[in-house]
């Protein structure tokens, strides 16, 4: 297939906005394409050369474009730079360009195939970091040259990242549906889906048909399409809806990863199939010491947790650790665990058609948890009961609800599509309390890394008035200056004792305790149920206190109150009751 086949295909199809229409011009264009064209046609087609997980691109600037332009009509770059200016487009500039000197051409070398133009680009682009500039302006000029002014117009859109003719994926599942399968996308879609490599559901369907297509297996380096969940507000549903027994996982707030294993190779990629390897070097360490198999494809959660106080943290800051630190600083800073939920292939076996109980069994078998690798938390549940209970646990452990997951024989791996088989269960909560607290500092924990020689966490508490106790409330370790963090013992010397004190009610064993005496405010973002802090404990749910949810220090010592002029229990209670109304 010559390319400029090629291009006047994209002029039909640029050329009408009807979806359907479109398709159909695909269809014929696939139709016209040898087995081997297949592939790399579908990339083309989609602006692109390979699948986007691989993350290489061209790169070229629009500087060297022009001189290839230049090179290939012979027209001088001031020339091309005032008609880019004028038309806004590289390609449209190729266009006319190759129109005049198509005039004067007596004999044109012979017009380059597609494989040829698709040869040239994949050469530019893999010689990224090595060719020089010269070499690639040359390269494409060599290829430009012999091209109609459409095939330059189009080349030099590609090549700039500016293809758009608004096809998109599904669009040319769609064409190779009917091109090569009589209009049946359910293999189709499922080779998609496990590979995210269009180009090679494309080329296996083009060269061996539906049976290859069948065979197609998730490989290790290509990401699978993530299976995603649906959602219910009302747990009673959700358990009704996956036949009154489910497994229910934490349902962790990080950054959803898939790793791939293969002979000792990590991979990790996002949610959105980019490769994420670089960014977390602490994940894909504690994955290689702990995965135990050739190859594996697995899935979980990259949560960030608190150094001082082991809690986990809400998904902003590790989404600001990508953004703010360099790599090594947030190593120290912010360590990472990743929770695993799932495992879709294992030693040459697909397993994204085995139901949810085998995988989660096979998970378990090939991890060894340890420092930076746990797996998801789950049981199973048949009762609104147990299942409150596990959901309070989950918030309580800084998640932020659950996953209900289905058991049935059937719960297979959904790759790319949102079901029923997971349905996710949280509860909203306002990203602040309205009012700051007031609690009594009554315990800290020795700081670990960089705050070593302070404390990594103070232990808080609020009054209970009717007994005269002070009841745990939360860990507190943000919020503090370097300066206010290294003076804290000295400052907190005067009221430590060597046991807990008499009117302290606390199931946690901070290293030091003190006498309830200083009083600090505090801004929390909600106020949850805990099986580990005392606050009006037993008196939402039986065995779980109240807790305040991701803590901060807002600077303030309230030396001005006394200890029992804290906030209370009592205060705690109403208001985690008005939260729970303004969320029903
Ligand atoms: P949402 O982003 O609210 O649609 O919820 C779905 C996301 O929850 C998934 O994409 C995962 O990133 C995340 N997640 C956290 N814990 C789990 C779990 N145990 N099972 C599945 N997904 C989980």
């Amino acid at each position: 297939m010559l390319y400029s086949e090629v291009a006047s295909f994209y002029s039909k199809i640029e050329g009408t906005t009807k979806r359907l229409e479109m398709t159909k011009l695909l269809v014929e264009m696939f139709k016209h394409a040898s087995k081997e064209e297949a592939a790399p046609l579908a990339y083309l087609t989609l602006g692109k050369l390979y699948p986007d997980f691989l993350g290489i691109e061209l790169g070229l600037g629009e500087k060297l474009v022009s001189r290839a332009l230049s090179r290939a009509t012979g027209a001088s770059l001031p020339e091309i730079e005032a008609m880019y200016k004028r038309m806004g487009d590289l390609g449209l500039v190729a266009s006319e360009l190759m129109k005049k000197r198509g005039i004067q051409m007596l004999a044109p070398p012979p017009e380059p195939t597609l494989l040829d133009v698709y040869t040239v680009l994949d050469r530019i682009a893999r010689s990224a970091g090595g060719g020089s500039q010269d070499e690639k302006m040359a390269w494409l000029a060599g290829i430009l040259g012999p091209l109609t002014p459409d095939g330059a117009k189009y080349l030099i859109r590609t090549i700039m990242g500016k293809l758009r003719l608004g096809v998109a994926d599904m669009t040319i599942l769609d064409a190779l549906a009917d091109a090569y399968a009589g209009g049946d996308r359910s293999l189709i879609e499922r080779a998609y889906n496990l590979t995210s490599d269009i180009g090679e559901v494309a080329g296996t369907l083009a060269s061996g048909g539906l049976e290859a297509l069948s065979k197609v297996k998730p490989q290790p380096g290509k990401p699978i399409r993530p299976m995603l969940a649906e959602r219910l507000p009302d747990p009673e549903e959700v358990l009704q809806k996956l036949g009154g027994k489910a497994a229910l996982e934490y349902k962790y707030d990080g950054e959803r990863c898939q790793a791939h294993l293969n002979d000792g190779r990590l991979t990790l990629f996002s949610r959105r199939l980019e490769s994420i390897t670089s960014q977390f070097p602490d994940v894909v360490q504690a994955l290689t010491r702990s995965l135990k198999a050739r190859s594996a494809i697995v899935e979980g959660e990259i949560v960030g947790v608190d150094p001082n106080t082991g809690e986990l943290l809400p998904f902003q800051q590790l989404m600001h650790r990508r953004r703010k630190h360099g790599i090594e600083e947030a190593l120290e800073e912010i360590p990472t665990t990743i929770f695993l939920f799932d495992v879709m292939y294992l030693d040459d076996q697909d397993l994204t058609s085995v139901p949810y109980l085998s995988r989660r069994q096979a998970l378990e078998g090939i991890v060894a948890e340890g420092s930076g690798v746990g797996l998801a938390t789950r049981i199973i549940v048949d009762n609104l009961e147990d299942f409150m209970k596990f959901f309070d646990s989950a918030i309580s452990d800084g998640c932020e609800g659950v996953m209900a997951k289905d058991i049935s024989g059937s719960s297979v791996y959904q790759a790319g599509a949102r079901g029923w088989l997971w349905i996710k269960y949280k509860r909203d909560y306002k990203s602040e309390l309205a009012d700051t607290l007031d609690l009594v500092v009554v315990g800290a924990f020795n700081g670990r890394g960089k705050r070593a020689g302070t404390y990594g966490a103070l232990l808080l508490a609020a009054y209970d008035k009717d007994k005269d106790e002070f009841c745990t409330v939360c860990k507190l370790g943000s919020g503090f200056s370097d300066e206010e963090l290294s003076q804290l013992p000295k400052r907190l010397s005067e009221a430590e004792t060597h046991e807990k004190p008499a009117r302290v009610n606390s199931v946690m064993k901070p290293d030091v305790w003190f006498e309830p005496k200083f009083v600090l405010e505090v801004r929390g973002a909600e106020i949850t149920l805990s099986p580990i802090h005392t606050s009006a404990f037993g008196r939402i749910r039986p065995e779980a206190g109240l807790a305040v949810r991701f803590p901060r220090f807002t600077g303030r010592w309230r030396t001005d109150k006394t200890p029992e002029d804290a906030t209370t229990t009592q205060e705690l209670l109403e208001m985690y009751n008005s939260q729970l109304k303004k969320i029903s």
